[in-house]
């Protein structure tokens, strides 16, 4: 869907606009008049104590009444895209054509309006002011303001030069599940910072929660059920929807899922972990997996990919180092089957495949 095929909706918003009174034109640009909408600063509770309305003030090359006052539509500049509409020729600002096609396809209030940080103000501010001076209804229920993505300290951005792309990860053969695992480990308000480590990590996370659902459905448990265990794992549930209930904190439920993971596993390895066990703990993964959605392969995978053993050694060293033996022979099985040979050296652990 493309701005520059709702120039004309744009066009018509703003003749609305200025027919109810919100416009007035400046050198041949209209731009919206902040003082007649009286709500505008809700949402980023910004301060514009230092800037004072009714003075002129030259900004964008164009005269406007209140620094705050942004363009709708603007006067072109030689060279510069035009379209021929009701209100003259010229092209819109930046901010009219989210409130008018956000509108036009969603109707008037939206539920959920998301962007990154930077974008509240002046960005969706205007979109606010815009739309409900057009509507009369309440633009958008929540707001979600999602933070940046830090690249190794620094802010990932085009013109620094400084990012990496969903191509470049899955070609370095991370898998999709991993990538969405780490994107959605850190809560959105928060910063994530991607770091060498971020990746194979969120592998070894993944792999760690898949071996977990394996092993619930492929070991056999004895009869009977421990009941300190359902109600560890009624916990576990609870603590999940009431992290993701509080602001979707991913981090805390993520943890309520590891940590039921971990006493799980204990439980198995010392045979505490009883047949009727099983059935809750699926039940846990499967309403985990509903809002994660890591534990099936998105797309079929041939053979694993260099991150993926890697994760796998990993989890087989520390295995190794609590003594689970059983599970770091398994490992070494499940990669000997997908043809990946390991040697354990003094230096760590070398692996080629067949
Ligand atoms: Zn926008």
């Amino acid at each position: 869907m493309r701005a520059t095929d709702h120039i004309q909706d744009m066009a018509a918003a703003i003749q609305k606009l200025t027919e109810k009174g919100f416009t007035y034109e400046s050198d041949g640009s209209i731009y919206f008049r902040i003082a007649s909408f009286p709500g505008y600063g809700k949402l980023s509770h910004a301060d514009f104590s230092g800037i004072r309305a009714g003075v002129r003030v030259e900004a964008d090359r164009y005269e406007k009444d209140d620094a705050r006052d942004f363009a709708l539509w603007k006067a072109l500049k030689p060279g510069e895209p035009g379209w021929d509409t009701v209100i003259g020729r010229g092209r819109p600002g930046w901010h009219i054509e989210c409130s008018v096609m956000a509108m036009k396809y969603l109707g008037a209030t939206l539920d959920i309006h998301a962007g990154g940080v930077d974008l509240t103000f002046p960005h969706h501010e205007n979109e606010i002011a815009q739309s409900e001076a057009l509507s009369g209804k309440p633009f958008s229920r929540f707001w979600l303001h999602a933070e940046h993505l830090i690249l190794s300290g620094e802010v990932m951005s085009k013109s620094l030069g400084n990012f990496i792309t969903l191509r470049d990860v899955l070609a370095q053969g991370y898998r999709p599940e991993a990538i969405r695992y780490l994107l959605t480990s850190v809560p959105y308000r928060k910063k994530l910072n991607f770091t060498a480590d971020s990746l194979p990590s969120a592998e070894t996370a993944v792999e760690r929660l898949r071996n977990f659902k394996l092993r619930l459905e492929t070991d056999k448990y004895a009869e009977g059920v421990n009941q300190s265990l359902i109600e560890r794992t009624q916990q576990a549930t609870t603590r999940f929807e009431e992290a993701l209930d509080d602001d979707l904190n991913t981090a805390e439920a993520l943890a309520a899922a590891f940590e039921l993971v971990r006493d799980a596993n204990s439980a198995m390895d010392a045979g505490g972990f009883l047949a009727s066990n099983v059935a809750p703990a699926l039940e846990f993964l499967r309403r985990f997996d509903a809002i994660f959605d890591v534990l099936r392969p998105t797309q079929q995978e041939s053979g694993l990919g260099d991150a993926q053993v890697e994760a796998l050694i990993e989890e087989r060293n520390q295995a190794r180092q609590t003594r689970n033996f059983a599970r770091s022979d398994e490992i070494r099985k499940q990669l000997l089957e997908q043809g990946v040979v390991l040697e354990d050296t003094k230096e760590g652990t070398r692996w080629k495949r067949k």
